[in-house]
């Protein structure tokens, strides 16, 4: 698919689609719509003799498609770009689908607990629709509200809340998608069981733009918990904070989030925010994040939690119970990534079972002092999912060992029975490690649900599998 099939001929169709306003063309007008947020070091390159274009319907997204598989055009959906792994960059010319105008909250259904969402919904309109009605609340967050609905549900996204509401996959009731070939389907909907046949719709969610274009989602929505607190556990070792979680796990008391940083992450982003990291003894720190129904709930799975962590060896633990406090640990923990953005020139998003985690982080700190460098590892700890990094040599510019000791991580994450993407999914960037890490008869399989989707191979070229 090397030839150029965005031709005059086929923009005017999608004109006649969308209206003239809502297609763009040209290198310069289009070049704002090429990229995510993956380092500039990794990411893939984008092709540039694309269109852009904006449906504000299914139906208009069904009438791009036709057009698009009249001609054979490559097709890219753009949801909110927030995403990590290269997926929504066309890397051959392609019909890029933007999502914004598809951003109508179509229904809060309060007696089914759902919410039916248009695919641009972003997550901060979703949580801000959700502020007007008394006590409702959509859990799952990854890290950036512009995220979009539809770009949520095809990365399964996750999320530090993902210890106590799991990930995307988890909420989604129904989806309404748009076949390659323009068919529309309606999937699922508002019922909580539903046996009849495949399930289609978790097919597609995880698809990362693959297999068909989501235009609507329908989410479930969850009653607001009201009392909150944040502990911060600093232990000497990390091998004790690990046991610690996977104690807490196992006591019925399920934390809204765990989360580790290194501990100079977290003293030295307090320091640039201005505040101070107030756990000063220890090497290996949590940060557990508690919601819960009422005050007594909350007090309970505190004392809980601070005698587990005890139990483990944790130095006194910190608490937070105040928003102010709870909102400066939570401002430290996100913003991290501003202190060490400009040493990074790949980061990873592994994930071992819980049990293995300490092991996997030890054994990654070791292997990057063999290469004379070091790592930052930043984890969603309670869920065995680390993100970590290849840092630039002193001069700024890549090691040459970059690539050896990329391999050297993923092969250190298979021996603990890992995956080489956690959540932010395998785009255009981790393709190889796919086929490395998956089984050929499941690999197989897999291309043989794309070819049924996708018999032309139109969506999304080059994400999961090879040009
Ligand atoms: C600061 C920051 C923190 C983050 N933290 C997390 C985190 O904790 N957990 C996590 O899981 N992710 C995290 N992410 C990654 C990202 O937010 C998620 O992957 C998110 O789900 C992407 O949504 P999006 O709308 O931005 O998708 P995009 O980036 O626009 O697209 C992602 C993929 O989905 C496809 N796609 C998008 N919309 C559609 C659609 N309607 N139909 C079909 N295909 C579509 C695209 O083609 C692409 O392949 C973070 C990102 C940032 C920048």
């Amino acid at each position: 698919m090397k030839d150029n099939r965005i031709t005059e001929n086929l923009i005017l169709q999608l004109q006649e689609v969308v209206g003239s306003d809502y297609v763009i063309t040209g290198k310069e007008r289009t070049e704002a719509y090429l990229y995510d947020e993956v380092e500039k070091t990794y990411r893939p390159e984008a092709a540039t003799d694309c269109v852009v274009v904006k449906p504000a319907s299914t139906e208009e997204v069904s009438g791009i498609l036709k057009a698009a598989d009249q001609a054979a055009a490559p097709v890219v959906v753009r949801g909110g770009a927030t995403g990590l792994a290269g997926g929504c960059t066309p890397v051959v010319d392609s019909i890029i689908i933007s999502t914004e105008r598809l951003n109508h909250i179509v229904e809060i259904d309060q007696e089914n607990m759902v919410a039916v969402l248009e695919a641009g919904v972003t997550l901060m309109d979703l949580l801000e629709e959700l502020e007007k009605y008394e006590g409702l609340s959509f859990p799952v967050h990854p890290g950036d509200e512009g995220a979009q609905m539809g770009g949520m549900a095809v990365t399964n996204a996750g999320g530090a809340r993902a210890v106590r509401h799991g990930v995307m996959r988890k909420h989604i009731l129904g989806l309404t998608a748009v076949l390659p070939n323009g068919e529309i389907l309606e999937l699922g909907g508002k019922l909580i069981k539903n046996n009849a046949g495949y399930n289609l719709t978790q097919l597609l969610l995880g698809s990362e733009g693959t297999l068909a274009v989501v235009t609507r989602v329908i989410l479930k929505i969850f009653p607001k918990e009201k009392a909150s607190a944040t502990i911060v556990a600093p232990f000497e070792k990390i091998e004790d904070a690990c046991h610690a979680v996977t104690d807490i796990l196992r006591s019925g008391y399920t934390p809204l989030a765990v989360e580790y940083m290194d501990k100079r992450l977290f003293v030295d982003t307090a320091k640039m925010l201005g505040l101070k990291w107030q756990a000063e003894q220890g090497n290996a720190d949590l940060l557990i994040i508690l919601s819960e129904r009422t005050e007594q709930q909350l007090y309970d799975a505190v004392r809980a939690i601070n005698e587990i962590c005890e139990k483990n060896g944790a130095y006194p633990c910190l608490y937070a119970g105040k928003q102010k406090e709870e909102e400066e640990l939570l401002l430290v923990r996100s913003q991290h990534y501003e202190l060490i953005k400009d040493e990074i020139c790949d980061s990873f998003d592994m994930a071992v079972p819980v049990s293995y985690v300490s092991q996997f982080i030890l054994g990654l700190k070791e292997l990057v002092a063999e290469y004379g460098t070091g790592t930052n590892i930043i984890a969603h700890i309670a869920d065995g999912n680390v993100h970590n990094d290849i840092l630039f040599l002193p001069d700024g510019t890549i090691p040459p060992y970059a690539d050896e000791l990329k391999h050297k991580m993923y092969d250190l994450c298979y021996s603990f029975d890992g995956t080489v993407t956690g959540e932010h999914g395998i785009g255009k960037i981790r393709v190889e490690e796919l086929a490395q890490q998956k089984d050929p008869a499941e690999l197989a399989l897999m291309k043989g649900i794309k070819d049924v989707f996708d018999p032309k191979g139109i969506m999304n070229p080059g994400a999961l599998f090879d040009l």
